[in-house]
């Protein structure tokens, strides 16, 4: 680290932390990151992204990927529709994916604090001043920076800090279980269940043997209640759980704001760089990683950030439809899924939304206008409270 010139503090060794330190070392910043945990070991966790991954991180995901997905499979009602990738969604271990980040940020350059919680910031004059405890012993240390980073998930004690609000999260709840004997592993199964979930459920075989069932819901013991019900009705032997708060995006919450001389930023969940269609925040959590690099490097000018919030915009309109479709929407989507709309869906991924949105009402109108249905009927996202 160059002597004289304050670094960047990215608080988070998680994902999105290492992967902005990484971008910011490797320009020359010098980089400090703050990590709570004392030592590197991430929870173990599977994980189903697309291949936009690989794009963005190049070599350094192959070792965390475990499987690769060709063909979705939707149930609802008794009605099913398949729909072939033409690019495989990837199956990734977190844990390997965060350890291989974590070596790619420090061999930059990039200088990795275990057993460091951050506390508060305020500005000093210079830029900003962090309060930080030491794991060891409690004690507190002041971090100068230039401008920090807020890598530290849901529920963000940098956004907190820096006067963002408090960003509302839901329930996501899965369960690890044997697959049933011959269940195809290039195969991810979604079910829409309106009456439990305004989302879904999914399987996911992370290997031929076994795979993550789960699902996202609204209120957190009836979307395990949930859960144990699907289980043990379609007879899966659950071996473990697992679960967590996912942020979920809002319109129009900016991602940088200046804090005296300073200025902080938030990537990944902390920012809730999150789809809110399918709940997934890897792939959007690296883009907002690049986002918030390429604006601490030009001066507050991202293109990559401006990209991300008009997909995830998009995300949310769709959300806001599909969030209170019942039975007979859900029904009407699953069989509308004709050939060429299954065509828009293998040939664009989730993370280029609007092209996806753009091919599927060019090639199935009714799409439109049954979305149309659901935006203008009910309008509020939240389900709850409903009649
Ligand atoms: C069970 C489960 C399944 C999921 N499935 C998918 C999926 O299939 N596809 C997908 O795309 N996404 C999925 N997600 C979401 C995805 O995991 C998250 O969006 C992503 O991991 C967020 O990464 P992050 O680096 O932003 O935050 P996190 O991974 O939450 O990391 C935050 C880091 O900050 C540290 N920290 C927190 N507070 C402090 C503090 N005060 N001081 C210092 N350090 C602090 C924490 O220790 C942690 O290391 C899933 C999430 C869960 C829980």
């Amino acid at each position: 680290m160059k002597e004289g010139h304050r670094p960047v503090a990215v608080v988070g060794g998680s994902a999105a932390g290492f992967f902005t330190a990484g971008l910011l070392a490797r320009a020359g910043r010098p980089v400090r990151v703050l990590e709570w945990a004392e030592q590197l070991d991430p929870t173990p966790r599977t994980l189903i992204v697309t291949s936009r991954m690989r794009d963005l991180l190049g070599p350094v995901s192959e070792s965390s990927i475990v499987n690769e997905i060709w063909q979705f499979e939707l149930f609802t009602d008794g009605r099913a529709a398949a729909v072939q990738l033409e690019r495989p969604d990837l199956i990734i271990e977190r844990a390997n994916l965060i350890r291989g980040l974590a070596e790619q940020a420090q061999r930059a350059g990039a200088q990795l604090e275990f057993g460091r919680r951050f506390v508060g910031l305020e500005g000093d004059g210079k830029g900003l001043s962090l309060t930080v405890e030491r794991a060891r012993d409690g004690r507190q240390e002041q971090i100068p920076a230039e401008t920090v980073v807020g890598a530290d998930g849901a529920l963000s004690k940098v956004a907190q800090a820096a006067g963002w609000p408090r960003q509302e999260t839901v329930p996501l709840i899965q369960a690890i279980v044997p697959l049933p004997a011959g269940y195809p592993p290039g195969t991810v199964r979604v079910w829409f269940v309106p009456e439990d979930t305004p989302y879904f459920y999914w399987l996911i075989p992370e290997s031929p043997t076994q795979g993550a069932l789960g699902l996202i819901g609204e209120d957190g013991q009836e979307t395990r209640r949930c859960l144990e019900t699907f289980l043990e009705k379609r007879r899966f032997e659950p071996l473990s759980f697992q679960g967590a708060k996912i942020p979920v995006y809002k319109w129009g919450v900016p991602v940088g704001r200046s804090v005296g001389a300073g200025r902080v930023y938030l990537v990944g969940d902390a920012a809730a760089q999150v789809k809110v269609t399918t709940v997934g925040g890897i792939v959007t959590g690296f883009r907002g990683a690049l986002g918030v690099a390429e604006a601490i490097l030009n001066g507050g000018r991202s293109r990559e950030l401006r990209a991300l919030r008009r997909e995830l915009d998009l995300h949310l309109l769709i959300r806001k439809t599909l969030h209170h479709f019942q039975q007979a929407e859900y029904s009407r989507l699953v069989d509308l899924l004709n050939a060429s709309a299954r065509r828009s869906l293998s040939v664009y991924s989730r993370d280029d939304a609007a092209r996806v949105l753009w091919h599927l009402c060019v090639n199935q109108p009714r799409l439109l206008l049954l979305g149309l249905r659901g935006l203008l009927a009910r309008g509020s996202f939240s389900r709850r409270g409903r009649d």
